[in-house]
């Protein structure tokens, strides 16, 4: 059996909750993370005090969720979720329970957890409690829902996309019964904050299984989003191949929609997933690019980056490593890294300098352009005196 023993400032939390008589636990995915020998993300406490009771023990304590009974507390520098046992009331919105009811009793609140695999816990005695057989189906690499999967889901449809991302990130395989009941409530994901979903999405993008994705989107759960759905081909799996960043991912991913009509706009598309600003710029122009033939040369490179901007251009050179099978980060970073010049920022002249020659107006944009374009293709020609004479030549 592997240890489970958490770290000392998550045992010094357990030890005062229980030396006060309040059984406490850590809970959900940090074991099932230690069974996997994997490190946690990070450690969740179950306890029967009441969120009062857990302020009055942890008094520099923040109370970030009260009504749901979760306090964050802090102890040796870190920050840990404690979170008193509960059982979910009604789901009227298939996403919030109405109400919370405390309860004194670990296995009710390991009864209202997703999946078993998230529904073990360990007490402060390093007792181990599964009543789900959470332990076997990580064993065997099986998501089952905790009780019946048809209402848990339509309790909470989040769960359905949380089902993807555990199975995609653990490589586990979705259970018979917990899979048919996604199919059966996949239309109430259209009742999910957009927020929620592309948390789900992006995480299940940077897992080493993104294909996951298909899945996904043929079970209907992204149709609010799409136009139809993908069909199957080897894109999604090269997702996989790219940096396990955020950006590049998503820039990929919205490529392969496109390429099959499953979007019409790539900023439509991530806009309707709340994405941030500067993800939609870079990502719609890294499918802008990846229409093209990559850059071959230096001065293709430079060229690039002065018309599309660093962050977009990187991107893109992430993405056509995960299509061509790799160099183009390398050339990008080599460019990057000559001091060459690409825009008008490193320019050896400015507006004042061609102010001063006489230039003004449009006269004086086309010409510092010009000059711009000219160092790109002759960049050991970016020197200020060079430049003037060109520019007081007057031919633009
Ligand atoms: P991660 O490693 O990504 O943090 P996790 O399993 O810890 O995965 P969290 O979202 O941090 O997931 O949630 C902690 C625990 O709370 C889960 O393991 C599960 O027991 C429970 N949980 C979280 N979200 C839900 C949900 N929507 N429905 C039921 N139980 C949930
Ligand atoms: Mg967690």
């Amino acid at each position: 059996m592997v240890d489970i023993t958490p770290p000392k400032y998550v045992r010094n939390i357990l030890k005062a909750l229980s030396s006060h008589g309040y059984p406490a636990c850590i809970v959900g995915g940090c074991v099932r993370d230690m069974i996997l020998r994997v490190p946690p993300n990070d450690w969740d406490i179950a306890t029967a005090a009441t969120p009062e009771q857990i302020l009055e023990l942890f008094p520099d304590s923040i109370p970030t969720g009260m009504k749901h009974g979760t306090i964050t507390v802090r102890s040796g520098g870190q920050f840990v979720e404690v979170t008193t046992f509960r059982d979910d009331g009604e789901y009227q919105d298939h996403r919030h329970p109405d109400h919370v009811r405390f309860v004194g009793d670990l296995n009710t609140d390991l009864g209202r957890r997703d999946f078993t695999i998230n529904a073990i816990a360990v007490t402060s005695d390093g007792v181990l409690v599964d009543p789900y057989h959470g332990i076997d189906d990580i064993r065997d690499g099986i998501i089952r829902a905790v009780g019946n999967p048809k209402l848990r889901f339509e309790e909470d449809a989040l769960r359905m996309l949380r089902a993807f991302r555990f199975s995609s990130r653990l490589g586990f395989e979705i259970e018979e019964d917990t899979f048919f009941a996604i199919l059966a409530n996949a239309s109430l994901a259209s009742g999910l904050s957009a927020e929620r979903v592309r948390d789900e999405i992006e995480k299940i993008l940077l897992t080493a299984n993104p294909e996951a994705l298909y899945t996904v989107i043929e079970c209907g759960l992204l149709d609010t989003y799409l136009l139809k759905h993908l069909s199957r081909d080897d894109g999604l799996i090269r997702i996989a191949s790219t940096r396990k960043k955020a950006l590049p991912r998503w820039a990929l991913f919205c490529a392969i929609l496109l390429a099959d009509d499953c979007i019409e706009s790539v900023p439509d598309f991530l806009r309707s997933l709340r994405l941030d600003n500067r993800t939609i710029r870079c990502c719609s122009d890294a499918c802008n690019l990846l229409m093209k033939a990559p850059p071959e040369t230096a001065v293709d490179w430079k060229r690039l980056l002065r018309k599309t901007g660093v962050d977009s251009v990187e991107c893109a050179a992430l993405c056509w490593d995960a299509i061509y099978g790799g160099g183009f980060e390398d050339q990008l970073r080599k460019v990057l890294k000559s001091g060459e010049c690409f825009s008008l920022k490193y320019l050896a002249v400015n507006g004042h300098d061609l102010a001063a020659l006489g230039l003004k107006g449009k006269q004086l944009g086309r010409m510092l352009e010009f000059l711009l374009d000219y160092v790109i293709e002759y960049p050991e020609n970016n020197r200020r005196e060079l430049l003037l004479t060109l520019a007081s030549s007057g031919d633009d």
